[in-house]
């Protein structure tokens, strides 16, 4: 082959190239720009929320925080007085006992997501109603589906009945694993049960044991 030849051919094959990592670029570029915008949105439909009674009451919507591409969402039930007023998810004792948690399975905070039922705090910390959890899930299912998590960890019994549509107790649904909308789910406690009855640290252990398991092979 002739020089000449040689060279543009090689120029030929650099512009292919270069254009396909161009595309690919920009391909993803779009995907990140419409990811950002859903998510914004989302977010800020959830900050402007007066859809049940619960708004008249909070500072803070507590609309979830960590990794939005995470293989681990934890949900739990709904913000108490100190998410409430920083607006962010597990932030007072039950959610040190969490982040522990998280830790003790080889993860950090950051890695993984974690958000509530409820978008807004119960008055004094009561449980929430059928109606407040049907007007809010809609927010959650939403950012599930968005964050596509390979594994869901619910935390307590509201959390866990509202996805998995149950009425038995938590004590009788962990341990398992569970499927929601083709994801896996692990029950787990609540943190804040955890805090007064230390015992059953030892059974919440063996359920993020089975989550470590899952991500592992997964
Ligand atoms: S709890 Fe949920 S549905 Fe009710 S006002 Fe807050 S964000 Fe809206």
């Amino acid at each position: 082959m002739r020089e000449e030849d040689w060279r543009s051919l090689v120029e030929l094959e650099h512009s292919f190239v270069g254009d396909d990592l161009f595309l690919a670029t920009k391909d993803d570029d779009q995907e990140k720009i419409s990811f950002d915008k859903t998510w914004a949105n989302l977010s800020e439909t959830v900050k402007e929320c007066q859809k049940c009674s619960l708004c008249d009451t909070r500072n803070h919507t507590v609309f979830g925080e960590g990794d939005v591409n995470a293989k681990l969402f934890f949900v739990g039930e709904a913000p108490g007085k100190d998410e409430d007023l920083s607006g962010k998810p597990f932030v007072g004792r039950a959610g040190k006992l969490l982040t522990k948690m998280i830790i003790a399975m080889g993860l950090q905070r950051e890695d993984v997501f974690i958000a509530n039922i409820l978008k807004c705090r119960p008055p004094d910390n009561r449980n929430p109603s059928s109606e407040e959890i049907e007007k809010c899930v809609p927010y959650l299912k939403r950012q599930i589906s968005i964050i596509q998590p390979k594994i869901l960890c619910t935390l307590g019994s509201f959390a866990t009945k509202t996805l998995l549509e149950e009425e038995t107790p938590i004590s009788k649904l962990r341990g398992k694993v569970y499927s929601y909308e083709g994801v896996s789910l692990v029950p787990t406690f609540h943190p804040a049960y955890l805090l007064r009855n230390a015992s059953m640290k030892a059974k919440a252990w063996q359920d993020l044991q089975l989550v470590m398991k899952l991500l592992d092979t997964r």
